[in-house]
């Protein structure tokens, strides 16, 4: 029979893998909460129209990208492809707000876009976001950057670049966008279908198209940051201030426009040199009008979200996993047969509760294939349990470092490993 594979765009998290993503989520967890960030989860669907509502029904991400479905009860469901909206939705949902003051939450997970596979690129992905609600100030702005840049930082990258640029409010964003669309009228036809179908729609993201033509029609287009209005304009001139207070080199993009529309104000992406065209990391911005979007009170907020599998591609390739691999079990227990595995199968399990990993043969196999086994699995120690070894109640550890052996009574096994920790 054909084996079932799984599906394009989705992978596998392999025993052999699995320990850099725990690496990985802890020093996530770390940052996040030395920062004042708490947990959240809410769940990987949601109705259709919290994304429509939240993201803008005419983002990529959206008309293009989404795992909708309807299920049983008729009702629309998707797969999230993102989690600001839904925190929002919790949010406000679960008035958080009473509290009063900024919340700060942090989230991790699975997110589903149905886009081009390549590297870097997936359908089901892992994020990392933080939410900071509940803030205007340039203050919350740098401080999310800076979580982000530091974190990534204490992995030990390098090479990374901070782009930064203010999309506008509602009030200068939409002035700018008719100054856009008079630059791009003339030379609409130049444009690639794609650009040319977001020339009324979101004139914007026609200014980050990666087509080459679309780049040389865009290169002297007007900037946001020329027409920003004088709240915008002070807001970005403080942020960067702070940014330069805090020695975080960032350069400034104005054709940096996230794919998501809620964006107002500060937009950044963190992106590598080490990565190919997907190379960006991680990016987020300010989102003052998202929550009453999806009917809440206005509550400004920040944040960020990065890409776990294209933070993993990077600690790879820099070979920054290194030092950090998994050691194997404290001891192997040998077995000449069953009986002997049934005697020792108690000392095993209080090892193992007393905190030291031990293994134990399963299959039954030749003490030499059982040793063979132990080099394999990497084990610091293995003893070998036979008649004498029971009757004496005493058993040889052998060292597998040096091959150095030491009797020990079967009563202070635990203990001498113990001493070793
Ligand atoms: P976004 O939610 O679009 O702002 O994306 C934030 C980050 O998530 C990106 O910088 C990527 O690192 C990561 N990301 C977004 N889409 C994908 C995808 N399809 N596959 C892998 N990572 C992704």
């Amino acid at each position: 029979m054909e084996p079932i594979k799984n599906i394009k765009g989705t992978q596998d998290l392999l025993p052999q893998q699995a320990w850099k993503w725990h690496y990985i989520e802890s020093v996530i967890r770390k940052m996040s909460e030395t920062a004042g960030y708490r947990e959240i989860r809410t769940p990987i669907f949601e109705s259709t129209q919290l994304f429509k509502r939240g993201i803008g029904e005419l983002t990529d991400v959206v008309s293009k990208e989404m795992y909708t479905f309807t299920d049983r009860g008729n009702t629309s469901l998707t797969l999230r492809p993102e989690m600001t909206a839904s925190v929002m939705r919790s949010w406000i949902q679960n008035s958080l707000g009473q509290e009063g003051g900024v919340q700060k939450l942090y989230y991790a997970g699975p997110m589903f876009r149905a886009e081009n596979v390549q590297k870097g690129r997936l359908r089901q992905f892992h994020q990392w976001g933080i939410e900071l609600v509940g803030s205007p100030a340039a203050a919350a702005d740098a401080e999310v950057i800076l979580l982000m840049i530091r974190t990534l930082e204490s992995f030990g990258l390098t090479n990374l670049k901070l782009k930064l640029n203010s999309v506008g409010d509602e009030n200068c964003r939409p002035v700018y966008r008719e100054i856009l669309k008079d630059y791009f009228r003339p030379r609409l036809a130049e444009l690639c279908p794609v650009c040319q179908g977001r020339f009324d729609s979101n004139p914007m993201r026609i200014l980050d198209c990666k087509n080459e033509t679309c780049k040389s029609v865009s290169a002297e287009a007007p900037k946001i940051t020329d027409h920003l209005n004088e709240a915008c304009q002070t807001h970005f001139d403080l942020v960067k201030t702070f940014l330069t207070k805090a020695n975080i080199p960032f350069e400034i993009d104005p054709f940096l426009v996230r794919g998501l529309d809620y964006y107002t104000k500060t937009a950044f992406e963190v992106i590598s040199t080490d990565l190919g065209s997907q190379n960006a990391v991680g990016g987020g911005g300010r989102y003052d009008l998202l929550i009453e979007q999806l009917g809440g009170k206005p509550t400004p907020s920040v944040g960020f979200a990065i890409g776990i599998e294209r933070l993993l591609i990077l600690l790879e390739e820099r070979n920054l996993f290194k030092d950090l691999s998994p050691k194997g079990p404290d001891l192997f227990v040998a077995t000449f047969s069953e009986s002997h595995q049934t005697a020792i199968f108690p000392v095993v399990q209080n090892l193992r509760l007393a905190g030291i990993r031990t293994e134990m043969e399963l299959i039954g196999r030749s003490i030499k294939a059982q040793m063979r086994e132990a080099d394999r699995l990497k084990a610091a120690y293995v003893l070998v349990v036979g008649d004498q070894e029971l009757e004496t109640q005493t058993v040889t550890l052998k060292k597998m470092a040096d091959g150095s052996q030491t009797p020990v009574n079967l009563s202070e096994l635990t203990d001498f490993f113990k001493r070793l920790a």
